[in-house]
This record gives C-alpha cells, sequence and structure tokens, in this order.
C-alpha cells in the first residue's frame, strides 16, 4: 500500500484504503429537530490517483440519476478486486435534494425554486443575504471542491478532480450529456479556459452518451445554468464536469441504469482510476445501451421552436427522429380540430424529446431539439451578461 494513501472522510462516512463506506453530511438544520443530511458513499481506492464525484437526485424526481449513483457504487463495492485496483477515489451523493426527493419533485418545497440554480458563482450579486437552498448547495460544493467545513480532514481529501451530475429530462426523452461551454475572464485566461474545455470534452466523450453542447453563453448565464451543480464546478471551480441526462424523469429506466454505470466506469478509465481490465465484469460499455445519435455533426441543446397561437400540440416528429431546416415539426390546432399554424424546423438536427402537455400557449417551444452547432466551446463572460 502507497504510504501517503489515507482513510477518506465526509460527513459520517470514513474509508480505509480500499474500502467503501456510506454516511451521511449534515447540511442544514430544519425547523423539526432533525438536521437535513445528504447521502454519501466513498470508495477509497488502495492506491493514489484522481477523485470523481457522482452526484444524483438535484432534483427529486429524477430517478434514473439516483439510481446510476447508487448501482455504479455497488458495483465497486460489490467487487473486492475492482475496489483493490482502485486509484484515487470514487464519492458519491446520490441524492443532492432530500427535500425534492421527499415529495418527489423537482423543487424543494422549502422556497419552491429550482435547487440546481444556487450552486456559487462569485460574479452573482443579491442584496439579500443567501436562503436555505443557496446554504445547502454551498456547502455541498465546499465539500466538493475541499473547501469549507463540510467534515472533510484533511480538508482536500476529497476534493473533486471531475464529476458527473446524474439527472434526467422530459418524458420519453433521448438520453444525452450536456457539455457547458467555458467561460473566460475574471476567472480564468482564454487559453486556461481553452485547456479546460478540452478536459471536459474527453471525460464527456468517455462517458459515451450523444453530447450536446450547452445553450449559447447568454442564455447560459440568463437561465443561471452557471449555477447548476456541473456548471458551479465547471466554471467556478475550474474542474471537469458536466449533466448526464438519462432519458425520462420519475421512473427508473433500467436500460439507461445500465448505460449510465457503464459511462461512470468508462469515465474512471480514462481519468486513470481503473485499467480497463479492472471494470467489474458485469458493467457493460455505453454503446450497449444507448442508441447511436441520428446526424453526423456537432449539436447544441434547443428549446423550440415556438408557437404563434395557442392550442393543442401535434407533435410530427418523434424523440430521436433527424430533421432538415424547413421541415415540419408540428401543427397547432383548435380544440375544435381546426388547423391554427404549422411549426417548421429553424436548424438541422434531431429530437431529443417532445414538449410534455397537449396544450400550448403563444410564445412556449414546442418540443427539446438537438440542432447544428458550429459555435465555439469557449466564450467570454461578458458575452453571457446584460
Ligand atoms: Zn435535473
Amino acid at each position: 500500500m502507497e504510504a501517503d494513501r489515507h482513510r477518506l472522510e465526509l460527513g459520517s462516512a470514513s474509508a480505509a484504503p480500499g474500502t467503501v463506506d456510506r454516511g451521511w453530511l449534515d447540511v442544514a438544520d430544519l425547523p423539526t429537530g432533525t438536521p437535513e443530511r445528504l447521502p454519501v458513499i466513498v470508495a477509497n481506492g488502495a492506491d493514489p490517483g484522481p477523485t470523481l464525484w457522482l452526484t444524483g437526485g438535484v432534483h427529486g424526481d429524477e430517478a434514473t440519476g439516483i439510481a446510476v449513483v447508487l448501482e455504479t457504487m455497488d458495483a465497486l463495492a460489490d467487487d473486492p478486486e475492482a475496489l483493490a485496483s482502485l486509484a484515487g477515489a470514487v464519492v458519491a451523493v446520490p441524492v443532492v435534494s432530500p427535500a425534492g426527493l421527499r415529495r418527489n419533485a423537482r423543487h424543494t418545497y422549502y422556497d419552491d425554486e429550482d435547487p440546481n440554480r444556487y450552486f456559487p458563482d462569485a460574479d452573482a450579486t443579491s442584496a439579500r443575504p443567501p436562503k436555505l437552498q443557496e446554504r445547502i448547495d454551498a456547502r455541498l460544493y465546499g465539500a466538493i471542491v475541499g473547501e469549507g467545513d463540510a467534515g472533510s480532514d484533511p480538508a482536500d481529501a476529497v476534493a473533486a478532480d471531475a464529476l458527473i451530475d446524474c439527472h434526467t429530462a422530459g418524458v420519453d426523452s433521448e438520453p444525452f450529456a450536456i457539455r457547458d461551454r467555458v467561460l473566460y475572464g475574471d476567472r480564468r485566461s482564454e487559453s486556461a479556459a481553452e485547456a479546460l474545455a478540452t478536459e471536459l470534452e474527453s471525460v464527456v466523450d468517455a462517458f459515451g452518451f450523444p453530447t450536446l453542447t450547452e445553450y449559447p453563453a447568454a442564455e447560459y448565464v440568463e437561465e443561471n445554468l452557471q449555477r447548476s451543480l456541473a456548471g458551479a464546478v465547471l466554471n467556478e471551480a475550474g474542474i471537469p464536469a458536466f449533466t448526464a441526462e438519462l432519458g425520462s424523469h420519475s421512473v427508473v429506466d433500467d436500460r439507461l441504469v445500465a448505460g449510465g454505470v457503464a459511462g461512470a466506469f468508462a469515465v474512471a478509465v480514462e481519468r486513470g482510476l481503473l485499467a480497463p481490465d479492472d471494470v467489474p465484469a458485469r458493467v457493460g460499455e455505453p454503446a450497449e445501451h444507448v442508441d447511436e445519435v441520428p446526424v453526423d455533426y456537432p449539436v447544441r441543446r434547443y428549446r423550440g421552436p415556438t408557437t404563434e397561437t395557442s392550442g393543442l400540440v401535434r407533435h410530427r416528429v418523434d424523440a430521436g427522429e433527424s430533421f432538415a431546416e424547413g421541415d415540419v415539426l408540428a401543427d397547432v390546432v383548435s380544440a375544435t380540430g381546426e388547423q391554427q399554424e404549422t411549426i417548421r424546423a429553424d436548424h438541422d438536427g434531431y429530437a431529443i424529446s417532445r414538449r410534455e402537455g397537449l396544450a400550448v400557449y403563444e410564445g412556449d417551444p414546442i418540443a427539446s431539439l438537438a440542432v447544428r452547432d458550429d459555435g465555439d466551446l469557449v466564450v467570454p463572460r461578458e458575452d453571457g451578461e446584460d
């Protein structure tokens, strides 16, 4: 055993080298007298190496993401040989939002807001003191980047070298991984941003899911996505981190669980935590569980096109189908069946998911799409601000 490999601690979990331990990380006190605590699982390798973080359940209804984190850790814990050959550590927080899980909902009941928009951003200013969700997010972020008093000793023992945040998207959504654009400016130089974007690309590629580049910078910052868990770890801390979208919310999709577990192990191999031969035998390749992308050009996320009329939306393109600019994507009809509007594609691309719900109002986007993208992967932060 390497002399400098020591016990890893996070909250009440304490893993000696070559072992897995499970515990709880207290992040707040509840009015009812119990702590709000996050479940944590630490797999500590026998040899030194990088630390990979897996998070899920930032949105409490995103069941498949939680299952991917739990099953990845089970695959490691159940395989003594894999654990013995692990160089570094895998740290998991399967349920980042217990308050969302309690009500099987995307939002918590603290403030009925999206918990995935309150991670730290030094450029975010508010006249008010941070509310509970923002404080919880900051405490978890502190543990991820090795700052603060989240229970680790030494403080940097479990700091992330890479992070996968496991989510799900709309009903009947295609699975994908989101590659955020790397912002430069006060935080880092353009060349440092390029180096980080290159590192991020190899991590996302290893995961093996179809990759969508995130929204353009202005929309990214307008939507506060730099304050999502992966967005903050990437753009605030400069650590390669991405969001995996594992199909539909609310019901576990076992095929995509298998794909996500395979992807997490592929990232562990890419980061040097495991040799390919040391991946547990029950874990396959991501490609066995994920369909091939129907287009051969780079794509980005796009919410649209939007309707100009209110009515009932009838989709003409299914999730996973490709289309060209000008193709009909949907019709809007009245409740008496009369044609109101034909909605055509304003880009080339393929459909990720149709909008949930039959009713649309003017200005509503009708789908989540992957559209052709030749945009820059590193962008000045100023582009994203007013
Ligand atoms: Zn989510």
